[in-house]
């Protein structure tokens, strides 16, 4: 693979950066992760302006202009030959002697590399996927795309450790989102999730799916579910760029809707992969 490290394209085991990193030292970066398909990048822009929010609200600076990150991702699928897959990025604050405070001098870091994977025919789709409910044990600005995440990788990991493939995290007695994915449960044809606020990532794919189901008559009520709720559900499902519009179909051991993909889930997932083939243009 070659990947992007702070303006150059290397070999992958040539792609390295400072020990005095502070994503490395404090967590103290931002990330993002776009879907590609057929060598183009679906929802780019949604990405791009999620990184701008992020930064901002971190008061980080852009490591590059707009339009040379856009080219760094054209660039990293060229150079890879990347047919289906992911493109990471990452900014970071830079490095610096170990301080907390923001340091006077330091350039951002900024990294981009690929992954290939599987998203039109993803392995998980067919059938579902297992979730389990574990604490939101998160900071309070999970509107920020940081990568601080060692409470999703714990989370994950258990879910995991349980057979299931996603942790829904649970914030007073209510569900917040995936550890890496938004949730919705269906009910009496009704797509109901949790509304944005400080407390849950914006998904872009969320944002998508919103004016898709739109445009299809879908109704989307958003506000917060219980766990309970989500056992009772007629249909549930979570978004990612990675996974676009993914089943479940057990939750807690329980199974929802009969243990089968429903049939919002279903025609919201061909929807998105409709709109992901066109852009792709497939
Ligand atoms: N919530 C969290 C906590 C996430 O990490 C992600 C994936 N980055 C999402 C939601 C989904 O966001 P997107 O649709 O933009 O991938």
């Amino acid at each position: 693979r070659v990947v992007y490290v702070n303006g150059s394209y290397v070999p992958e085991n040539e792609g390295k950066v400072s020990i005095f990193d502070r994503g490395f030292l404090f967590a103290d970066g931002i990330y993002e992760v776009t879907a590609v398909i057929n060598g183009k990048l679906v929802d780019y822009e949604p990405h791009a302006e999620r990184l701008e929010r992020s930064l901002n609200e971190i008061s980080m600076a852009w490591p590059c202009s707009k339009a040379e990150l856009r080219q760094m991702h054209e660039e990293l699928i060229k150079r890879n030959k990347l047919d289906e897959g992911i493109i990471y990025i990452q900014v970071t604050r830079g490095s610096a002697d170990r301080d907390f405070k923001f340091p006077k001098e330091a350039k951002s870091t900024l990294i981009g590399f690929t992954q290939v994977q599987k998203l039109l025919e993803n392995p998980n789709a067919p059938a579902g996927v297992k979730v389990v409910t574990i604490p939101d044990i998160r900071w309070a600005r999970r509107d920020i795309k940081s990568v601080m995440l060692l409470a999703p990788v714990l989370g994950k990991q258990r879910a995991y450790e349980e057979g299931a493939f996603e942790g829904w995290m649970v914030e007073d007695g209510k569900v917040t989102e995936g550890t890496s994915s938004n949730a919705y449960i269906v009910k009496d044809g009704k797509v109901i999730t949790r509304p944005l606020s400080n407390s849950i990532l914006a998904g872009c794919t969320r944002r998508s799916l919103f004016r898709m189901a739109k445009e299809e008559g879908v109704v989307i009520e958003e506000r917060l579910f219980t766990p309970e709720e989500a056992y009772a559900a007629d249909e549930a499902f979570l978004t990612s760029a990675s996974n676009f519009v993914l089943p479940i179909v057990e939750i807690d051991g329980k199974r929802v809707g009969g243990g089968q993909p429903g049939p919002v889930v279903r025609k919201l997932r061909e929807i998105y992969l409709d709109e992901a083939r066109r852009q792709a243009g497939l």
